[in-house]
């Protein structure tokens, strides 16, 4: 094995941080959570796929108490209209 193989580089560990989704948190802020979240909550009740925007909305609510509580507001109200 050659010295230094097994090395990632600075560009590798930031990828894969990334898709682990560690770093969701300070890309994605609540901000821009608030302002999908009607749509997250919208496919969850119609059952329709999700796109990207709406995935990461999903992964900010696991991360982030305060949105999950709006996203509870608003899917209880969602559901309402639609029953
Ligand atoms: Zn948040």
């Amino acid at each position: 094995m050659k010295p230094g193989e097994q090395r990632l580089t600075r560009e590798q560990v930031g990828g894969i941080v990334k898709m682990l989704g560690l770093t969701t948190e300070r890309e994605f802020d609540c901000g821009e959570c608030l302002q999908h979240v009607s749509e997250f909550a919208e496919a969850q009740l119609a059952a329709r796929p999700v796109g990207e925007v709406i995935a990461k909305v999903e992964q900010h609510l696991a991360l982030c108490p305060e949105c999950r509580e709006e996203y509870e507001a608003l899917r209880k109200i969602l559901a309402a209209k639609i029953l």
